[in-house]
């Protein structure tokens, strides 16, 4: 029988021009070359040719079979050549996109307008200082001139945690501890959480002060004045009014509410103000004697004044917060508006 070797050899071309992956590669590979191949049994028939054409069928044969797996070489290459070049495509990257910006998370209003205090006081060139949270009852009120049965701690919803200890109510006790450990002149701001057990529009169990101390010889309270109006008119707006009203802390004497016109009508009477046109803002007075004494400060050679103040109060009228409970909710929606 006459093979017709470029008949076939055109067939495989032909079949192979067809095949586009790997697994239909090795099947018509198998079709002619594997065990059972149409090349693989025609060499099986060499031994049934007639033994004077055996020697020219044989060569005929084993020329196709070379012939044949030369071209699967070749192209098994090219396959893998296409292959590769399709992966490279697949996988292309598009280097001239813009970059997906990851979800970045920021600073809580409370924390951003603390720090805008404590750069305000630093550049007045205050330290700042800590103190504990958990207290004992003589920082937090006896050394600041609150003895027991004292009706000032009655003003303060005081959350106790043993006989004699609390947490802190305010951040005064820091004032007491920062002088028991240094000489005048002291010129430093406490910020810090405290601790009152309250919960409404305007309370919450725990909120953030900060406290000032300043003490020198010669110190009065013009100092206080222009030091806590340079510090609203900072912290809010230039030319904000400020004024002063007479007031009571057991540990300041005279002591004083300071008010700022209100920012959002600008002193002509609305809702926040309740028509009066000012804001209470913070409290203050000067240190009182007797709180020099439960440190061993000489009265007579030092004076100082003291300020405390809500970080709270502060956010919620410079971002126009009007539920203080907003700060601690955890609300995306509202934090990420800072
Ligand atoms: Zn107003």
């Amino acid at each position: 029988m006459e093979l017709n070797l470029d008949k076939i050899i055109d067939i495989v071309k032909n079949e192979l021009e067809g095949v586009k992956s790997i697994p239909a590669y090795n099947q018509l590979k198998a079709k002619y070359l594997g065990k059972k191949g149409l090349i693989t049994e025609q060499l099986k028939r060499i031994s049934d040719i007639p033994i004077e054409e055996r020697s020219r069928f044989g060569k005929m044969v084993n020329k196709l079979k070379n012939d044949t797996e030369s071209i699967f070489e070749l192209y098994f290459n090219k396959l893998k050549t296409i292959e590769k070049e399709e992966k490279v495509l697949k996988n292309r990257v598009d280097i001239t996109l813009p970059g997906r910006e990851f979800p970045k998370g920021h600073l809580h209003p409370i924390t951003l307008i603390q720090n805008e205090i404590k750069e305000i006081f630093k550049n007045l060139g205050f330290d700042i200082a800590e103190g504990p949270e958990v207290e004992t009852d003589y920082y937090n009120f006896q050394a600041l001139n609150i003895p027991p049965n004292h009706p000032a701690r009655e003003m303060q919803d005081t959350f106790y945690v043993g006989d004699e200890v609390v947490l802190r109510t305010h951040t005064s006790p820091v004032q007491i501890r920062v002088m028991q450990n240094i000489k005048p002149p002291v010129k430093i701001i406490a910020p810090g959480k405290v601790y009152r057990c309250d919960m409404d529009m305007t309370h919450t169990p725990m909120f953030h002060q900060v406290e000032g101390l300043l003490v020198d010889e010669g110190i009065n309270f013009a100092h206080l004045k222009g030091i806590l109006k340079y510090f609203l008119q900072s912290i809010f707006y230039k030319d904000i009014g400020v004024r002063f009203r007479p007031s009571y802390f057991p540990f300041t004497e005279p002591s004083a509410e300071v008010d700022i016109e209100c920012i959002f009508c600008k002193g002509e009477g609305c809702r926040v103000c309740s028509g009066t046109g000012w804001l209470e803002i913070l409290g203050c007075g000067m240190v009182h004697p007797e709180v020099y004494k439960s440190v061993d400060y000489d009265y007579e050679k030092y004076t100082g004044f003291a300020f405390g103040m809500g970080v709270e109060r502060i956010a919620m009228l410079k971002f126009g917060i009007n539920d203080l409970r907003l700060f601690f909710g955890n609300d995306l929606r509202f934090l990420e508006q800072f």
